[in-house]
């Protein structure tokens, strides 16, 4: 008999009560140390009290209106996004995948209007992640995601990343965008080299067509800069955001330069939900959050500190893990034994990570994670190396 809940996750036994800053607790007490936050969504930890305050004025007052009216809280929150980054407009979602359809059609639109409708081919690359909608499955394109689901939406090309002469001979002049996520997320924790970014930019430059970053798992201060592509230097014309701008409610986003929303008129796209009160609320806190100087570098320094503490783990278990790779908080542990099994011994030891693919785990803890529970949580991972030797 299938089970009340649709079988599609393959889900850990534990289940939390409560959660508090890095930690989740079980009916039982049980204290677990999240390193996951939600697969990098609890951006400022569990039931942080700035963002429990800003839901809570906000739930009292008002939840729901529609965009067929004003929503302030959307407003504010657009443009503290077009202050703060490359963008000069913003459309409000649900999720990442929400975000991925959008940006696919924005793209789409953009070169139908122009008067070249042939334009329709988006470049993206073997590995990445973009969601589960027809869309993001279609974009990202592993058998994996899309084996049974045809006919899937047609216009993406795959190309494996870093292969110069396989991205030179698929530009031809039905390519419209390339999208590629700057920080690999679901595929490993893989940041793309800041010239890499650099070359797409200047090729998309060249041919005219459309940038677009993914940057819904390695954005919102994750990599120590508010957006992660800000480490190379360029933009993109559109940009897909999500996970940590609500640090824990539902809320996504499409950033876009004018030029790049200019096809996106009245009436071609819409959301009931998306950009409510409450998650525009709970975003403009999260922004004004992560975006201060102070704030970022602590995220830096941060990160030093867990990577040089990481490094020292890899020495010390040559057997079980291979090497440390990410940036800023979202960090992965390349492991040579299976990478789910160490993500369950975890269990063991009371600490929790996520798998990711090419067999790492990936380390994604709140961004205001403190030094203590950074420590605790290598003395977590070290118990569960030996442990795992052991078995
Ligand atoms: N894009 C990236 C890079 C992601 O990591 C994810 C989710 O993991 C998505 C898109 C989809 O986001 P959502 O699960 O909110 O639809």
């Amino acid at each position: 008999m299938i089970p009340t809940l649709l079988p599609t996750y393959a889900r850990a036994p534990m289940s939390f009560v409560k959660g508090e800053g890095s930690w989740l607790i079980e009916a039982d007490g049980r204290r677990f140390l999240d390193l996951g936050a939600g697969i990098a969504v609890n951006a400022l930890g569990h039931a942080n009290p700035l963002l429990v305050k800003a839901l809570t004025d906000q739930a009292e007052k008002l939840w729901h209106t529609s965009n067929l009216y004003q929503i302030p809280q959307q407003q504010a929150l657009a443009e503290k996004l077009v202050d703060l980054t490359f963008a000069d407009t913003v459309f409000f979602t649900n999720s990442g995948t929400e975000a991925c359809e959008l940006a696919v059609k924005m793209a789409r639109k953009y070169w139908y209007e122009k008067g070249h409708p042939e334009k329709t081919d988006i470049i993206a690359f073997t590995g990445s992640f973009h969601g589960r909608s027809s869309a993001g499955i279609a974009a990202a394109g592993s058998e994996k995601m899309t084996k049974g689901f045809g006919p899937l939406l047609p216009g993406f090309i795959h190309l494996p990343f870093g292969d110069h002469d396989a991205l030179t001979a698929a530009m031809t002049d039905t390519v419209g965008a390339i999208l590629i996520e700057p920080v690999q997320g679901e595929g490993g924790i893989l940041p793309v080299p800041d010239q890499c970014l650099k070359g797409l930019r200047d090729l998309c430059d060249e041919k005219g067509i459309l940038l677009i970053f993914d940057e819904v798992q390695c954005g919102v201060a994750r990599t120590g800069k508010l957006f992660a592509h800000e480490w190379s230097g360029v933009s993109p014309d559109i940009m897909m955001v999500a996970k940590g701008i609500g640090g824990g409610f539902p809320i996504g986003a499409v950033l876009a330069t004018e030029e790049a929303a200019s096809g996106m008129t009245l009436g071609t796209h819409g959301s009931t939900y998306g950009g409510n009160p409450l998650g525009c609320a709970v975003g403009c806190a999260v922004i004004d959050h992560v975006s201060d100087p102070a704030f970022l570098a602590e995220v830096n320094r941060k990160s030093g500190r867990l990577r040089q503490k990481l490094e020292g783990l890899v020495a010390a278990h040559p057997d079980v893990f291979e090497s440390v790779r990410g940036a800023g908080l979202m960090l992965g542990l390349k492991c040579k034994a299976t990478n789910t099994d160490i993500v369950k011994a975890g269990y063991d030891n009371l600490i929790l990570t996520v798998p990711a693919g090419d067999n790492v785990i990936r380390l994604l803890p709140a961004l205001n994670i403190t030094d203590a529970d950074m420590d605790e949580a290598v003395t977590r991972l070290d118990a569960t190396a030996t442990a795992f030797t052991k078995s």
